[in-house]
């Protein structure tokens, strides 16, 4: 049973006994983990109470052969989440980089890019400032680094061009932006502004500076949540819980 070690955001910690949590971790060395961490409910000992929701820590774990849950048998803190006062927006949109992360990767499928975009993005929600924008950039590099990213400048059934101006279609099963021809007789199609969409398109960019300069209005903000979440649900195969508390916060 070799031992491993890996930094790793926690996920989730459910309760196994008095003193152990069964734990799901995002690791950047080898993805998502499912293990067990016997005694890290104790304040001492080698866990130091760092198996805390959405906390990235270094960990050391017996990578189990059979269909049992890895072992963790160390976890050192590298930082909480914790994000300041009342405001419950970036705590949120936490929860919410953990509920796709857990539902959208697979066991030992690493993807380091993936584990330093969740990384920084609760870094920055834990700041609480511009939760909206951040939640989704999370989101579109997501889709776009697990090849999802919907089709946002030509037609996702034909790959005609879709001129962005006025209204567009936007086809949730078709996978983006639809012409007026492939609109037809198709169901789960929202119309959205042209404003949106060019929203959409900076927030996905590789380019990590652009989107962060992006001026978006309430209106606009409210109505690419709204994209997002219908996008999202289909992708996750289910509406994500934490979903209905997402507000766009500029
Ligand atoms: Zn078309």
């Amino acid at each position: 049973m070799p031992a491993e070690k890996a930094t790793a955001i926690v996920l989730r910690t459910i309760d196994f006994s008095e003193t152990s949590l069964v734990v799901t971790l995002y690791t950047r060395e080898f993805g998502k983990v499912g293990a067990l961490a016997k005694g890290a409910k104790r304040l001492k000992g080698p866990f130091e109470s760092a198996l805390d929701l959405l906390a990235v820590c270094r960990i050391v774990f017996l990578r189990k052969s059979s269909e049992s849950l890895d072992l963790v048998t160390e976890a050192k803190l590298v930082r909480r989440f914790r994000p300041p006062g009342r405001d419950l927006a970036g705590l949120y949109g936490g929860y919410y980089v953990a509920e796709l992360l857990s539902g959208l990767t697979h066991d030992y499928e690493a993807s380091p890019e993936l584990f330093d975009l969740a990384d920084q993005t609760l870094a920055e929600l834990a700041t609480g400032k511009a939760v909206g924008r951040r939640v989704a950039r999370f989101e579109l590099s997501l889709l776009r680094l697990l090849g999802q990213l919907p089709s946002l400048e030509r037609c996702g059934e034909c790959g005609v061009a879709v001129e962005p101006s006025g209204r567009v279609h936007f086809g949730h099963l078709s996978g983006g932006v639809l012409c007026t021809r492939c609109r037809d007789g198709k169901t789960h199609v929202a119309s959205i502004s042209a404003n949106v969409l060019r929203a959409m398109s900076q927030l996905a960019d590789r380019d990590d500076r652009r989107w962060r300069r992006l001026e978006i209005d309430a209106r606009t903000g409210g109505q690419l949540r709204g994209v997002m979440n219908h996008y999202m649900a289909h992708v996750l195969g289910k509406k994500p819980r934490v979903q209905a508390y997402l507000k766009w916060t500029t």
